[in-house]
This record gives structure tokens, C-alpha cells and sequence, in this order.
């Protein structure tokens, strides 16, 4: 790789180091994951100070210092900062599951996974509150089929005996899967024993996952099942968000009352 190179760029989590300095973690459709330095861009006049904050998206200008195997930003075009996002605490919580999810389980591809991001925080920018709750349901369920690890939403992962129209598929917190009633045991209530989660999904909220891999995010956000069906299949997949991770999300913990 040549030591000046440039990338398009989501930034997903800053830190702080020395007394100026920004650690950057951007996602890069062509290197993936990216770690940068960003010199002085907690000083006051620093010019990188406000275009490299988390959701800043633009073109990346970056030194790759052979000596330290270290990523410096030289610059940043920075073209969407989505205000939209930044305004609304429900949508602020989303974008943050999104980044999370990125951070602690980004493995694939990095060009589709980048689209996905991309593509979800620009509908969530300019979207009603209705619709966030669906790109956040989206982007897991998407999320999840990318990372190959999207349970089947017409079989029983259990006997795979293939569901009936009309009948649903039970979620149980950290197994692979969905399960007839059979196979999910008589545990069909949810949260039935602290520590032990699980979902019941009607046809509804299964037919809505079936129907999204077919069509533009922008269209499956549009549709949506029952309210009832929709806040069920949204647990789960809040679930299966942490299961993918391997364990909790901060965003989800600190944003359950909004998201
Ligand atoms: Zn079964």
C-alpha cells in the first residue's frame, strides 16, 4: 500500500489521547476497518476537529507511516455529517447500534458492509421516528444475512420442519435460529425465567424478513407488519444484534428507552 493513499470513510468511535490528539476508527470500503491518528484535533484550532467525530462521512487523505505501522489523517473531505441523526435522540441511538455492530463484529465484506451503513444513515437522516424503528430492524436483519448469520425465517432450526402459512417461529436468546413451538419447548412466554429471553415471531414479522431480502432497503423500510408483530421481531433482533456480538451493546443498554 503506498504510504499517501486516500478512502472514502464513515467514522464510527473517536478516543482521546496525549492532550490533543484523536484516535479515529473509520469504516473504509476498501480497507475495512481503518485506525488513524488524527494529530491535534482536540486543540482548539485544530482543523480535523469537527470533520472527524463519529457519523462524519467524506473522503479520508491518510499517511501510512512504515516506521510505526501507524495511520495518519493528513486531511478529510468531509461531505455528510448527518444533522438529521445528530438531532433526534431515537434516530442518535440507532445510527449507534449500527456503529457498534460494525465495530465489535465487522468481518465481511467490507464494500457491502459499507453500503449498508451508508445507505441506512442517509434514509435515517431525513426519515420519520415510524421509519427509524424499521432501518434499525433492517439494518440488523441485513447486517445479519452479510455476516451469515441470518436464521432461516420458514423452517425450524430444530427439526426443520417448515412452518405452516399463518404459524410463527419462537426466538430463544443466544441459540442459533428460530424454533417451532415444539422444539422451543413449552417455553413459549417471553422472559419466562430471568436471564432466558424469548420471542414469539408471527407469520406477520416472518413474512416481513422473507419479504425484505427481496427488495431495496429503502422499500423494506417503507412496510412494515402489525405494531404487535413489529415490536416482537424488533426485540429479537435486538437480541440477536448481542448474540452476533458475543455479548451486550453499550447503545442497546443505554438507548433501551428509545430504541
Ligand atoms: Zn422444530
Amino acid at each position: 500500500m503506498a504510504r499517501n493513499f486516500r478512502t472514502e470513510g464513515i467514522v464510527l468511535k473517536n478516543n482521546r489521547f496525549g492532550e490533543i490528539h484523536k484516535g479515529v476508527i473509520l469504516l473504509s470500503p476498501e480497507h475495512g476497518l481503518l485506525s488513524a491518528v488524527a494529530y491535534g484535533a482536540y486543540s482548539a484550532k485544530g482543523k480535523l476537529r469537527s470533520i472527524t467525530n463519529p457519523l462524519c462521512a467524506g473522503t479520508f487523505f491518510l499517511y501510512r507511516d512504515p516506521v510505526k505501522d501507524a495511520i495518519k489523517i493528513t486531511d478529510m473531505d468531509c461531505r455528510e455529517f448527518f444533522e438529521g441523526i445528530r438531532a433526534s435522540i431515537g434516530k442518535f441511538f440507532t445510527a449507534a447500534v449500527c456503529r457498534e455492530m460494525v465495530l465489535k463484529t465487522f468481518g465481511g465484506d467490507a464494500e457491502e458492509t459499507f453500503s449498508l451503513l451508508r445507505g441506512s444513515l442517509r434514509l435515517l437522516d431525513g426519515c420519520t421516528e415510524e421509519t427509524a424503528a424499521r432501518l434499525l430492524a433492517q439494518f440488523i436483519w441485513r447486517y445479519l444475512e452479510l455476516a451469515g448469520a441470518s436464521p432461516d425465517t420458514d423452517a425450524c432450526s430444530g427439526c426443520g420442519r417448515r412452518r405452516a402459512e399463518g404459524e410463527g417461529l419462537v426466538y430463544r436468546r443466544g441459540a442459533a435460529g428460530f424454533f417451532c413451538p415444539h422444539c422451543a419447548g413449552d417455553s413459549g412466554g417471553e422472559d419466562r425465567t430471568q436471564g432466558f429471553g424469548t420471542v414469539n415471531l408471527s407469520a406477520g414479522a416472518l413474512g416481513y424478513l422473507r419479504y425484505s431480502r427481496g427488495v431495496s432497503l429503502e422499500k423494506a423500510a417503507e412496510a412494515a407488519p402489525d405494531a404487535s408483530s413489529f415490536a416482537a421481531l424488533k426485540k429479537a433482533l435486538l437480541f440477536l444484534a448481542e448474540d452476533l456480538a458475543g455479548g451486550p451493546l453499550n447503545s442497546i443498554r443505554t438507548g433501551s428507552e428509545v430504541l
